[in-house]
């Protein structure tokens, strides 16, 4: 088998994504379309990325996978797209992917997995309700048998992207009269069926990535069930784990980042001259390339100990804080430096790089938020790493 030579993988996806990237509006994190025009345009660009192998290179062999695929490749593809701006495939089909993978029956995956690469299928992550967030097991959405169907009834929140989606990766509850976590089921859910109706919100951005997302007498088939019945809690923790553990991939933004704030403080005048020749703007920007190098160096550990099946039970939540924690921090000094035009919006030509760091800040509270929030993440140290008592709700 040949080895794996990371130089000339991302030469690769260098030179593809500089001859390729598609001119959409770049928007940091994990967004949704605007309109069916972007909607064309992100899913052609998404099958072409399927396509390279840079996204979908871990499946099976059967449905795409390349079977000499090194694990690094993920770490440098982040790099690559983080560089360029370039946009990420949009909808959960990895996450669903990963459930179906490891869950689903050889039908479904023949009938999904492929629609997944082709983006003939976009999908949206149906967990999220008003009530039951971080508490995700305490969740009403109720799926009842009914012969070879099951009627699925209740609400989704926060459902990002699910109004452009063409299936839903779902949690219900099918039996209420066990313990929560023992009695909720995972569906891969047809959005287009009779009795779904799909409402965009608009948030702090600008733009409409969450929805909220209303069942009524949704009949869907049994056979759309993932994994077993009642078996839909360890289905989910499973994919939410992937999920976690790929932020370590999102660290590669901060050094993107830390590099356009220290040229926007190079270009930044101040009274008595550029920011950048402020000593405390000097000695911030230091502090900051401290915190991404720690950051950095503590992710590629984690993403290491990934590989070789040592993680430590600490590495995901500290990852994933120390990323959220910073990328803010980062952000919100972006908007600083630009005094009184920090106070314009993201695409208004007078604030700094088209306002980047307006739409950054604002985004970043999604990251201390999605994937399990920082308090969530404290928590979790606190009890798994830490041994301290169990949290008291
Ligand atoms: C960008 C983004 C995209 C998302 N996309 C999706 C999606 O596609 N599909 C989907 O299903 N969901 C999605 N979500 C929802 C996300 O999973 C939830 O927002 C998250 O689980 C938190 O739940 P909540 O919003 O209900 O907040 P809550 O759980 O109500 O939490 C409110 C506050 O209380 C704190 N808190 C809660 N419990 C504890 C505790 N035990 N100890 C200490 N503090 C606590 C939280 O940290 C938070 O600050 C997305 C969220 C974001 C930000």
């Amino acid at each position: 088998m040949a080895e794996f030579n990371a130089d000339s993988f991302r030469s690769r996806v260098r030179a593809f994504l500089d001859a390729n990237a598609p001119d959409l509006p770049f928007r940091t994190g994990t967004r949704a379309p605007e309109n069916d025009e972007e909607d064309a345009q992100f899913r052609a660009w998404s099958r072409d990325l399927y396509a390279q192998g840079f996204y979908g290179a871990d499946w099976p062999q059967q449905y795409g996978g390349n079977p000499h695929h090194h694990s690094d490749e993920e770490f440098i593809v982040s790099d690559e797209f983080a560089r360029k701006r370039a946009p990420t495939p949009v909808g959960a089909g990895s996450l669903a992917s990963h459930a179906l993978i490891n869950f689903g029956t050889p039908e479904q995956c023949d009938i999904y997995l492929p629609a997944i690469r082709s983006y003939e299928h976009v999908w949206c992550q149906l967990f999220s309700e008003p009530d039951a967030g971080s508490d995700l097991a305490s969740m009403r959405t109720t799926a009842v048998r009914d012969g070879d169907v099951y009627v699925v009834n209740g609400q989704k929140v926060w459902s990002t992207n699910a109004y452009r989606s063409d299936m839903g990766y779902l949690l219900a509850r099918t039996d209420p009269n066990v313990v929560k976590q023992a009695g909720i089921s995972a569906f891969a859910l047809d959005m287009s069926l009779p009795g779904i109706e799909t409402r965009p919100l608009r948030e702090m951005t600008g733009t409409s990535d969450f929805n909220e997302v209303f069942f009524s007498d949704v009949r869907v088939p049994a056979s759309a069930m993932i994994g077993a019945v009642n078996d839909g809690w360890r289905i989910a923790t499973d994919s939410l784990g992937a999920e976690r553990a790929g932020v370590g991939a999102l660290v590669v933004r901060l050094r993107q980042n830390l590099d356009a704030l220290i040229d926007l403080a190079r270009r930044s005048q101040r009274a008595n001259g550029r920011a950048s020749d402020d000593p405390t703007v000097r000695q911030t920007l230091a502090a900051f390339a401290a915190r991404v190098q720690i950051a950095t160096l503590m992710s590629q550990a984690t993403m290491e100990r990934r590989q070789r099946g040592t993680s430590r039970v600490m590495d995901v939540p500290v990852s994933k804080l120390s990323f959220a924690n910073l990328n803010w921090d980062i952000a919100e000094y972006g908007v600083m430096l630009q005094g009184m035009r920090g106070t314009l919006a993201h695409g208004e030509s007078e604030a700094a790089d088209h306002g980047r760091w307006q739409d950054e800040l604002l985004y970043a509270k999604a990251y201390t938020i999605s994937g399990g929030s920082n308090q969530v993440m404290q928590n979790m140290l606190g009890e798994r790493a830490l041994g301290l008592p169990r949290d008291g709700k």
